[in-house]
């Protein structure tokens, strides 16, 4: 079936981004509740129309650790996107409140068995891996989203912000891949997948922006520093090991996922009785507290 506005009623923002803002919205034909992104493009419509087809795609990448894809429209010179609606949000705001290691070792599992069959089935790589693109439910589940499939949507959205947290791997920084979308190798979602790992080890991004005097400096660290490590008191060899694989500064040298799939941090994961359900809860709990103080903390005095 093909979505559209009008049967959409909008509820709350869910969050924005670099290129849009994300809304939570109910289909009301299905009662389905969904997360529209919003994209604005100043775009013709015969280029809008040729991303809507790109993105057509994305109907068949289902998978468990795949976010659903439900369709896409555009009005005036914005493209809406329709997908699975994941209530406990972005793994970038659940990691404050700790990720023990049977949780972080359930995460990549899903992560890397997501990024393989997009490789695999679709032959798409990801391109964009990095917290605030992996979401998760209540139930437990920890899936993908944000993958490039249209190249005219690429190309639209590129040169506008590298951001202030870069995923990118150094020969991507270094631009040795990106002449072209088809040099970008899947080792590059390697590098990405471990800096994200990393990020959530630490509880924060390892690059941060205030160490660095710009953001020339930032990359420079990336590119030419030692890569970051998990945590030798909180994580164990095999966690740092399986991160080490991940964060070759050299491509060739990195792990395949099939490698990964295959390493005693993910094979032990297989039979892990960890409890997704309740570190879900704990960390939304966790963050609406954080929300609390934060909003108090910017309330003027008298009040
Ligand atoms: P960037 O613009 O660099 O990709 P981003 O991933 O944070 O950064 P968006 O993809 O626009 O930006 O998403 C904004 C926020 O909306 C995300 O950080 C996430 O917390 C939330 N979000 C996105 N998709 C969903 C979804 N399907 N369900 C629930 N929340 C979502
Ligand atoms: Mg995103």
């Amino acid at each position: 079936f093909a979505i559209n506005m009008d049967q959409l009623q909008l509820d709350e923002e869910l969050g924005k981004g670099n290129y849009g803002t994300v809304k939570k919205v109910l289909h009301k034909p299905t009662n389905v509740a969904m997360a529209m992104k919003e994209i604005r493009l100043e775009l013709e419509d015969s280029k809008l129309n040729a991303i809507i087809m790109e993105l057509d795609v994305l109907h068949r990448a289902v998978a468990p650790e795949i976010v659903e894809f439900y369709g896409a429209f555009f009005i005036e010179s914005c493209v809406y996107y329709c997908m699975e609606y994941m209530d406990a949000g972005s793994l970038d705001k659940l990691q404050a409140a700790g990720v023990p290691e049977d949780v972080l070792a359930r995460i990549a599992a899903c992560m890397v068995r997501g990024l393989k069959f997009l490789k695999d089935d679709l032959n798409i790589i990801h391109r964009d891996v990095k917290p605030t693109n992996v979401l998760v439910n209540k139930k437990g589940q920890v899936k993908l989203c944000d993958f490039g499939v249209s190249g005219e949507l690429d190309k639209s959205l590129a040169k506008t912000n590298i951001g202030c947290q870069s995923y990118m791997a150094p020969e991507r920084i270094r631009g040795e891949s990106q002449n072209n979308l088809g040099t970008y190798t899947v080792s590059s979602d390697v590098w990405s997948l471990g800096l994200s790992m990393i990020e959530m080890g630490m509880g924060k991004y390892p690059y941060p922006p205030e160490t660095y005097s710009n953001v020339f400096a930032q990359l420079t660290a990336i590119v030419h520093g030692d890569p970051p490590e998990l945590p030798e008191a909180e994580y164990s060899e095999t966690a740092r090991d399986f991160v080490a694989r991940c964060l070759k500064k050299e491509p060739s040298a990195r792990a395949t996922y099939k490698e990964l799939l295959e390493h005693p941090f993910l094979i032990k994961d297989q039979t892990s009785d960890v409890d997704m359900v309740a570190w879900v809860e704990k960390a939304v709990a966790f963050k609406q507290a954080a929300a609390i103080i934060a909003a108090q903390a910017t309330l003027p005095e008298s009040v």
